[in-house]
């Protein structure tokens, strides 16, 4: 398997070609590091930009921040980007980079198994391609396996149904009878714009989430030439929505008073945008805010009024070939079936096999749930690094400064193999357990180990996909690795 950038053996191989991909990648090539691959199991880059092109979607963090450090974009249209806008950015930075040439599309990897003795892993692909690399990259992602879930009679249905992240766009919703199961961040965005052409949309509603306004606006032409033309002012507002987002982690605390504060808020919206006191009812969460997603919607509520819009709150019990029906016995029949049922987020790296130094797998590793020191690295898995990986997933702030502080560390390894001419680091087990104790502890204070059901945890109920903290200490902690915490393999 050549780079098809270099026509060599690449040395590194990066998983997926989503945002963390492309950052890494682009690092690479500004360190002078050009003999990488890049394996995408799609036909275009942008990972879950690319994938999930239901109707709204768009990004709860706004534009400025949604983009990488060192490609900042003046020219965003909105203060939330939407869908088709974030891909473009992600498709242009890669073309800027040259990056498309270093991708093998449609190749997915199948399984990764570390090679002590030459130090190197070996890889297999779906086209049943094999090699060997010196690092393995993960930009996978936490959220990229659509969850179905299992409900009876599912597979007799005989009208259409599709996963929010695999949206059918040739089914036509116009008139139709919908029901759409979930009411994520995901269903909130496409429910509104379903119901707008549905002739009956039945939202089956599980859980009640907290939900705050959006405030979302287009940028204003005199804003957009600010940021373009005047030195300093895109850095400045960046910064300006950094630190407002960081500061919102407080709120993530268990019991504090901006904890309380947006309770506040989000039983305000709820109150202004419902009425009806029974919707209310349902839609009204019991739980302490933030342990699930908090919402950030204008449009979803108010959807939900509409005349052509039914909320029922209670279990699906099975579905038929042509009806939904709950276990509160109510019976609707439809013509389509969306679910934003969301993704298996604890399964991390799932399906691919990844086996370790001595034949271990990592999901034997991970038999407890996923942990990695820093969510960078595993013990027994040398020069294995992931981005998005556990513990590093955010409810305030943007997953891509995260991405870039792991992107930095990671290139901080790959310099030390290169330039020591290692076989190979291993984070040493002690390290990364001293680590995850940190984590938990500090996570045991917050909000997501509260009583509720998440994508956050196991369902042993260990969270193993948030970071416990601000982002700014995640920055400190990933400067620079710190190589007392690694076991260095020189070559022979
Ligand atoms: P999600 O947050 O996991 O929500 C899944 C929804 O499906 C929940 O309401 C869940 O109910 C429901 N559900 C699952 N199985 C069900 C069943 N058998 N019966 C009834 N309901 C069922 O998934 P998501 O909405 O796709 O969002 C996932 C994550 O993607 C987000 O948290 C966010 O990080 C990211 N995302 C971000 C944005 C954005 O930036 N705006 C947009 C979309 C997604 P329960 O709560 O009862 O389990």
């Amino acid at each position: 398997m050549s780079s098809p950038a270099t026509k060599q053996q690449p040395s590194i191989a990066i998983v997926g070609a989503g945002v963390s991909g492309i950052c890494l990648a682009v690092n690479l090539k500004r360190a002078g590091i050009h003999d990488f691959v890049i394996l995408e199991k799609s036909n275009e880059v942008g990972g879950t930009w690319n994938e999930n092109t239901y109707p709204g979607a768009a990004c709860d963090v706004p534009s400025h921040l949604y983009s990488l450090s060192f490609e900042p974009n003046p020219n965003w249209t909105r203060k939330y980007p939407r869908q088709g806008e974030i891909l473009e950015y992600f498709r242009g930075v890669a073309r800027k980079y040259d990056i498309y040439s270093h991708i093998r599309f449609g190749v997915e990897l199948d399984e990764a198994a570390f090679d002590e003795a030459s130090g190197q892993w070996k890889l297999r692909t779906s086209t049943g391609e094999e090699t060997m690399v010196k690092v393995l990259a993960s930009g996978c992602g936490q959220l990229n396996r659509p969850a179905m879930p299992a409900i009876p009679g599912l597979e007799s249905f005989k009208g259409a149904s599709f996963h929010s992240a695999r949206w059918d766009h040739s089914f036509d919703l116009n008139g139709k009878r919908v029901a759409v199961v979930g009411n994520g961040p995901s269903a909130i965005q496409f429910i509104p714009e379903v119901a707008k052409v549905a002739g009956e949309l039945t939202v089956y509603h599980r859980t009640p989430n907290y939900v705050v306004p959006r405030l979302d606006r287009p940028y204003t032409a005199f804003e957009r030439w600010l940021f373009a033309k005047v030195p300093g002012a895109g850095r400045a507002y960046r910064w300006a929505l950094y630190w407002t987002l960081e500061k919102n982690r407080i709120a993530f605390t268990r019991g504090t008073w901006f904890n309380k504060l947006f309770r506040q808020i989000a039983d305000q919206h709820m109150t202004t945008q419902i009425a009806d006191e029974k919707l209310r009812a349902i839609l009204t969460p019991d739980y302490d805010l933030g342990c699930k997603r908090i919402l950030i919607s204008d449009d979803w509520l108010p959807a939900l009024t509409r005349p052509n819009v039914e909320v029922i709150g209670a279990e699906i019990d099975h579905i038929t070939e042509n009806t939904v029906v709950n276990k509160d016995g109510t019976v609707r029949e439809v013509d389509a079936i969306i679910f934003g049922t969301g993704f298996e987020s604890t399964k991390f790296l799932t399906p691919m096999k990844v086996v370790g130094a001595g034949g271990k797998p990592l999901t034997q590793a991970w038999q407890g749930g996923a942990e990695a020191h820093l969510g960078v690295s595993v013990a027994g898995f040398p020069n294995f690094f992931m981005m998005y990986g556990p513990n590093t997933n955010l409810g305030h702030n943007s997953i891509i400064f995260m991405i870039e502080c792991q992107v930095s560390y990671i290139l901080g390894c790959i310099n030390k193999i290169r330039n020591n001419r290692l076989s190979y680091l291993d984070v040493k087990p002690e390290a990364m357990e001293r680590y995850n104790i940190g984590v938990q502890e500090a996570i045991r204070e917050s909000v997501w180990a509260a009583g509720c059901r998440s994508w956050y945890k196991t369902e042993d109920g260990k969270v193993t996909n948030n970071w416990s903290g601000f982002t700014a200490e995640y920055w400190w902690r990933t400067r620079e690795p710190d190589f007392a915490d690694y076991r260095l393999v020189s070559g022979s």
